[in-house]
């Protein structure tokens, strides 16, 4: 659908980058931005409200006349509610990621007031979209199984070294990585979680996950081990995302830039 286009401000010492890019991923997530509209009940934490805040700047995206916004009711809220763990504080630079899965996970315990789990429940957006839900099990050559482990996760994580490195390794094997960013996230994201068999064969094996769902939006998040990345190493993990991703490739899934 068309939707509203804006810009949102960040001068000089604000240091908005990482809420932005999480506001205008969330925004132009029609399955996100049209359900979060039709919310209204929650339970209000006032001044560091971030359910209302992040109401508000979704209004300014579709009333204001402006063409840059102030996500500042957001800021402070975010930064109200972070206070005690130093996350979020004004002026300072933060992980755009982990903001954009705060902002989701919030949401979630703003709608779901009678419960404070994560437990999914049907009338719950940030669940029923981005829920990813897991079953993770090893399985070893020799027969033995470990017991299932079932578990939602809304962003799911990977290591940028491991999906460079997936990504350049598969375009060896095939000549090329298109229509394989699925198969790439899939083996990057199981990277050295191996285990010991669970009747101690003696044998390392990999965790097996499976995904059992088919939600609306797999994000994806990026870890970088470095907190200053080489540009080439920016420039090839750009090359490494693909704009296909088959579920069935995945299995366990999940970039900040998030797929509908
Ligand atoms: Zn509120
Ligand atoms: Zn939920
Ligand atoms: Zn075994």
């Amino acid at each position: 659908s068309v939707v509203a286009n804006k810009g949102l401000l960040n001068k000089p010492g604000d240091n908005n980058c990482f809420l932005n890019s999480a506001i205008q991923v969330l925004w132009h997530l029609d399955v996100f931005r049209k359900n979060f509209r039709q919310l209204n009940g929650h339970s209000c934490m006032g001044a560091s409200c971030i359910f209302c805040a992040l109401k508000d700047i979704f209004q300014q995206f579709q009333y204001s006349k402006d063409e840059a916004l102030p996500p500042t009711l957001l800021r402070s809220a975010l930064a109200e509610t972070f206070q005690q763990q130093s996350r979020f504080q004004l002026g300072l630079m933060d992980d755009a990621a982990e903001c954009f899965s705060i902002l989701i996970y919030k949401c979630h315990f703003f709608i779901v007031i009678t419960d404070l789990t994560y437990a999914p429940l049907p009338h719950c957006i940030p669940h029923q979209k981005f829920g990813l839900s897991l079953v993770e099990q090893c399985v070893c050559q020799c027969g033995a199984t470990s017991e299932p482990l079932t578990f939602i996760e809304m962003v799911h994580y990977v290591s940028a070294s491991a999906l460079r490195e997936e990504d350049v390794a598969m375009r060896i094997r095939y000549g090329t990585s298109d229509q394989k960013f699925g198969r790439v996230v899939r083996v990057a994201s199981s990277w050295g979680d191996m285990r010991s068999c669970p009747s101690d064969c003696g044998a390392q094996i990999e965790m097996r996950k499976v995904l059992m769902n088919c939600p609306d939006v797999v994000s994806i998040g990026i870890v970088w081990d470095s907190a200053e990345p080489q540009v080439k190493d920016i420039i090839s993990l750009v090359h490494a995302l693909g704009t296909t991703l088959k579920l069935t490739d995945v299995s366990s899934i999940s970039y900040l830039v998030v797929k509908s």
